[in-house]
């Protein structure tokens, strides 16, 4: 997200200038929230010393409630959303990790009958392999979302309170615990709550670390999934073709046997007979005229990490290309294909070229990269929707 010093928009800016108006009473009233806090959480055990260390100097930082808050400007495709999730840069990192960590995942199939791919998968899309640090100190926000959010405050209660057993247990040092504004962190972007109830030590040192235990981390993924009902030895699923005209169920929850599914005409998308999947859900992220899946509970498993199905198809179709299968065949419903990151960054170089201030490319669409990209559309008569797709990538080249 970008600082408001460079948000060009004059709504813009008067929405900072509102922002910076709420921070004066906030901070007046923070330290009695605080006083709130710290009674909570020494009646759920944590110690004032540990309670004091972990506040000291901690000042609320009001851009959490905007973030709580965004709205995303349009609901995003998910041919975009796969496009930078499952892009060449993080399936040649995946096989790369999958080689250098090829001891320990070994291990990990073992303790837990989740396979590799699907580990690093969620470890792909979760932290890119561990490379993005979190932005914020894990107490900052979620004592300023306890405090002074819009929604959900004893949620964070809670996860601020979860974060303190992590410290005080000796898991982690305080200063580690960098994250979401909601607080997911580390490797797999666990919250507190989850981190308690499912992180492992798996490389037996006595402590749950998953900020700079890769075998901690990854051994925390398999659990995770183990617990959400893994089935050891099946598949996600697979892309499937429908018939003409096909009007029969679909939803990943309304699960069939295969030959249920083979007796209203569906195929695996090469036209060959279904097999080999337990009971599956017919997905159809885009509608009918989409890529088609049947989807099994492992689908259910990964779709339990992040509660949304394009995240679990994200995982699904991640882990296949780690594992050396083709991704998804059936072209999505649209002329305008999503973009991977590479080519966001280098969309960005484009717009700069062509006179527009994007700030550095970095392939992140911000606000200045949004507002070139709908002049650009407006040159193009495209509607003007600043979304990052491959006819305004095209025009540029
Ligand atoms: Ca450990």
């Amino acid at each position: 997200m970008k600082r408001f010093g460079r948000l060009a928009h004059p709504a813009l800016a008067l929405v900072a200038l509102a922002l910076a108006a709420a921070i004066a009473p906030a901070r007046a009233d923070f330290a009695s929230c605080v006083s709130g806090l710290r009674s909570h959480a020494l009646g759920q055990g944590i110690s004032g010393a540990t309670f004091d260390r972990m506040m000291s100097g901690v000042t609320p930082d009001m851009k959490i409630i905007e973030a709580m808050n965004a709205q995303p400007e349009f609901r995003t495709p998910i041919w975009d959303y796969l496009a930078t999730l499952v892009d060449e840069q993080k399936i040649a990192e995946g096989r790369a990790m999958l080689a250098r960590h090829a001891s320990v995942l070994s291990r990990i199939e073992q303790a837990y009958g989740v396979d590799r791919h699907t580990v690093v998968a969620v470890w792909g899309v979760e932290s890119d392999y561990g490379q993005v640090p979190g932005r914020w100190s894990l107490p900052q926000a979620l004592s300023t979302a306890a405090c002074f959010g819009t929604r959900r405050r004893e949620f964070f209660r809670t996860e601020l309170v979860s974060t303190m057993k992590i410290v005080q247990r000796g898991d982690l040092d305080a200063e580690k615990l960098r994250g979401s504004w909601a607080g997911a962190f580390g490797h797999t972007q666990f919250i507190p709550s989850t981190y308690l109830r499912l992180a492992v030590d798996f490389d037996g040192d006595g402590r749950r670390d998953l900020v700079d235990s890769i075998p901690d981390a990854l051994a925390s993924t398999a659990n995770y999934l183990k617990k959400s009902g893994w089935i050891t030895g099946a598949s996600w699923g697979y892309e499937v073709r429908l018939p003409a005209g096909y009007a029969g169920p679909s939803g990943r929850t309304g699960k069939q046997d295969l030959a249920s599914w083979a007796g209203r005409g569906i195929t695996r998308i090469d036209g060959s007979a279904l097999s080999g999947l337990p009971a599956a859900g017919l997905l159809l992220p885009a509608g009918r005229n989409g890529p088609a899946f049947l989807v099994t509970r492992n689908f259910d498993a990964a779709y339990a990490y992040n509660a949304a199905e394009s995240y679990a198809l994200a995982i699904s179709v991640l882990s296949d290309r780690l594992r050396g299968r083709p991704g998804i065949r059936t072209p999505w419903p649209t002329d305008d294909r999503g973009l991977s990151r590479a080519e966001r960054k280098e969309l960005q170089e484009r717009l700069v070229r062509a006179g527009y201030d994007v700030g550095k490319p970095d392939g992140a669409i911000g606000p200045l990269t949004r507002a070139a990209i709908k002049d650009v559309e407006a040159k193009l008569g495209m509607p003007q929707t600043g979304r990052a797709g491959g006819k305004v990538f095209d025009s540029l080249r």
